[in-house]
């Protein structure tokens, strides 16, 4: 995961001091150099990093800390507001043209993540926010830009509108814009062309586009396993184009967290999305204090909610909680729930979002193995019908067939029979216990 180390280092800083009656002047001062050092080490900005300690500690020593009564608590929570603020506070949103379509540039270097990203961002416009983008495809330098473009428009079943490699960039994205007006789509991503380095020719041609096409955003797509590159890269669009946001990709990765600790402080300029993997529904809103949060080891419980929010589906949702209550959950309902949460993504990657999960000895280096859950897939997979809905006339025969179609054992197979009725039985004792409360039932 990205941040591992800062997270690790910061989080060992701020236990030696949270829990402490008084904090002294002194106390303070080691923790922000501990601070410095992790931050330094994550390779945030040299300069970030003193303006930064400069205010917790102007903060962390001041009178209203000081005489809390939880000092220790005050403390982290000036560690957490300021690391907030160096990532630009508020979450930004992104913006609505007055009139659509709201036109959408994405610039960036080559092979930093601009093509996937902009089919990222469409599929979360549609999905979150209801929208209806048109993609545009104006990379025509990088040899199969635009076919990869194309196959992500077919992947989402979304719109393209390409013209080949052979037509000008500009002029695509202004019959783009015009193909958008009539036929009434509200938003326009344009996938730009990008170099491997900073270079005039490009950032000419990026100014041009600028110009003819008027964009609401500007979104600069960088890598954040670059670490102070990526903020140099920053700096030198945002100098040219006066870019409107930032989508720092790759923060799945095991990254140190530089960029995205410095990129705001140093160009001013906000991140507005984070990719978090390959796949087309890894692209998160940047929420500042929700990252700090993360990185502090509270975990990101609106972020976990969101994303189950988008997943399950709510009907499904009710279904089963009568199901639980009525006792008829079946072996395709745990399929079906298995599905949902594996939709949500990575199971390490949710566990972070846990308050307190980094906290539980013996969890932090378990590595959770996403192949058992395969396997147990595998196994409901080779029953029968019949057998996913009434497990118990499971026999000896059926058990072995089923082992052997799911390339498990027959031990493996009693075990998830084991844990499938302890499963059962937890849910009624649950709902009982809901029941006397005089509840309405199980609830998430
Ligand atoms: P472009 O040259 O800027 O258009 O870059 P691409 O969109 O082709 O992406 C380059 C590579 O980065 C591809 O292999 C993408 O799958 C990968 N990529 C993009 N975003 C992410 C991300 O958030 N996480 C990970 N792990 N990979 C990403």
């Amino acid at each position: 995961m990205a941040f591992e180390g800062l997270a690790e280092r910061l989080q060992d800083t701020i236990k030696k001091i949270t829990g402490k009656g008084k904090v002294s002047e002194q106390d303070v001062k080691e923790m922000t150099r501990e601070v410095r050092l992790a931050l330094l080490e994550a390779d945030v900005n040299f300069k970030v990093v003193k303006d930064l300690i400069k205010r917790i500690k102007e903060r962390a020593i001041g009178q209203e800390v000081m005489d809390s009564l939880t000092p220790g608590q005050q403390v982290i929570k000036v560690v957490k507001d300021e690391l907030t603020d160096l990532m630009g506070g508020e979450h930004s949103k992104i913006a609505v043209a007055p009139k659509p379509p709201t036109v959408i540039m994405m610039v960036g270097l080559q092979g930093a993540g601009k093509t996937t990203t902009s089919g990222k961002l469409a599929n979360l416009l549609r999905k979150k926010y209801n929208r209806s983008p048109l993609l545009v495809a104006c990379d025509v330098y990088r040899p199969a830009a635009v076919d990869q473009l194309e196959t992500l428009g077919k992947q989402l079943n979304m719109p393209v509108f390409s013209q080949g490699t052979d037509a000008n960039p500009v002029d695509i994205a202004k019959q783009a814009i015009e193909e958008a007006k009539e036929n009434h789509y509200d938003y326009v991503i344009v996938d730009t062309a990008g170099r491997l380095h900073v270079d005039e020719n490009l950032m000419d041609e990026l100014t041009q586009m600028k110009e003819t096409v008027n964009p609401d955003e500007i979104f600069l797509v960088v890598d954040a396993m670059t670490g102070q590159d990526a903020v140099n890269v920053a700096k030198s669009f945002d100098e040219q184009l006066d870019i409107s946001g930032v989508v720092l990709t790759k923060l799945d990765g095991d990254t140190r967290g530089g960029a995205a600790l410095s990129i705001r402080a140093v160009t001013g300029k906000p991140i507005k999305f984070a990719g978090m993997g390959e796949k087309l529904d890894q692209l998160e809103p940047f929420h500042p204090d929700r990252m700090a949060s993360r990185i502090l080891g509270m975990g990101d419980v609106l972020t976990l909610i969101e994303k189950a929010q988008t997943t399950v589906d709510e009907k499904q949702a009710k279904e089963l909680e009568e199901k639980m209550r009525t006792m008829s959950f079946t072996f395709e309902d745990f399929l079906e729930q298995m599905g949902q949460v594996k939709k949500m993504g990575p199971l390490e990657d949710l566990m972070t979002m846990i308050p307190g999960m980094n906290k539980m000895k013996g969890l932090k280096n378990v590595q959770i193995d996403e192949k058992q859950l395969d396997q147990v897939e595998a196994i409901v997979y080779s029953m029968t019908k019949e057998e996913r809905q009434q497990p118990e006339i499971m026999n000896a025969s059926r058990k072995k067939r089923i082992a052997k179609g799911s390339g498990t054992s027959v031990s493996q197979v009693n075990r998830l029979l084991k844990q499938f009725n302890e499963m059962k039985k937890m849910m009624k004792q649950m709902t009982n216990m809901q029941k006397g409360k005089k509840a309405k039932g199980f609830k998430f």
